[in-house]
């Protein structure tokens, strides 16, 4: 059985957290390896990510992963938060830039996602497995393909264990990533991130801001079916278990489905497979 890792992001409305509290009972039933929470982009955002890792790790004994970033602040203010998620039992971490949200002045002491994991690595020595994230399809900010395969190389060898790819709705795209980095030397597990599908407009947005392709006769399909939410779901759900039965069939080491805290959309794919 192909192993799976859940992401969800924290939580921060009352109606927010119902959502996530009627979806997870549905997905700890898909037996994930591990789940992922993400980071929040500076202030007050900053103290979800904990809290919501300690909420799955207690009341729903999930093995909860939490994404740090260079947003997270200085060195001083990273080390405690390191501190805060060993003493919870973490051991796996998922170390990024992240994106600077409008309004917030500069980074913190760290300018890239691989300076942060060679800190993680000379703080906590081998206690974190650190994951990294990658693209198939390229950074959005990278100059060209090459270079950002080789920034993330830079990350490898700073010490990542593992990486998960932005999503991608072309497995070829995946399929050539994982060869040139095999060429790169990068010997790491490369899990692909997977996006089920659930609405068209907001899956537009998204892939526009982190530049995930959607392929045309998806998208003029999602296009035509207008506010059928049904059919946009059992389309997605279709679409998405034949990419995963094709990284799975390609040899991909696990798939990692971006849940946005809905169980409905993944569990879909998760039944047809
Ligand atoms: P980096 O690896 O630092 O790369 C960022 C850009 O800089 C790339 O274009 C790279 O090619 C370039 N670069 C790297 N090193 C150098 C260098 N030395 N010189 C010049 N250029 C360089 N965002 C959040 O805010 N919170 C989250 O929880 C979160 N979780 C994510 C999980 C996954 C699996 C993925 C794929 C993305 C996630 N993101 C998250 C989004 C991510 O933060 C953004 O994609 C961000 O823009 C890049 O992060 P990175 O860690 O890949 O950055």
């Amino acid at each position: 059985m192909t192993p799976i890792s859940l992401e969800f992001f924290p939580p921060k409305t009352d109606e927010q957290r119902a959502t996530l509290e009627a979806a997870l009972p549905k997905l700890k039933a898909l037996k994930p390896d591990y789940v992922s929470v993400t980071f929040g982009a500076g202030g007050s955002t900053l103290a979800y990510t904990p809290q919501i890792v300690r909420h799955l790790r207690a009341t729903h004994a999930l093995d909860a992963a939490p994404h740090v970033s260079c947003m997270g602040g200085t060195r001083a203010e990273i080390r405690q938060l390191l501190d805060e998620y060993k003493a919870m039992g973490c051991k796996r971490i998922v170390a990024l830039r992240g994106d600077m949200p409008s309004g917030m002045a500069g980074y913190g002491d760290f300018r890239y996602a691989s300076e942060l994991v060679e800190f993680i690595r000379r703080e906590c020595d081998g206690f974190f497995h650190i994951e990294v994230a990658c693209y198939p399809e390229m950074h959005p900010q990278a100059g060209d393909a090459h270079m950002d395969l080789k920034n993330f190389a830079a990350k490898v060898a700073a010490g990542a264990n593992g990486a998960i790819t932005q999503y991608f709705y072309n497995p070829d795209a995946y399929f050539r990533f994982v060869d040139e980095a095999r060429k790169h030397g990068i010997q790491i597990p490369i899990v692909p991130g997977v996006m089920p599908i659930s609405q068209y407009a907001q899956l537009r947005r998204f892939s526009d801001l982190c530049g995930a392709e959607i392929p045309r006769w998806i998208a003029k399909r999602l296009e035509a079916f207008r506010d059928d939410i049904d059919a946009i779901r059992e389309f997605g759900a279709d679409v998405v278990a034949d990419l995963c039965r094709k990284l799975i069939a390609g040899g991909a080491p696990g798939i990692h489905f971006y849940t946005l805290n809905r169980a409905r959309a993944t569990l879909a794919v998760c039944e047809r497979l």
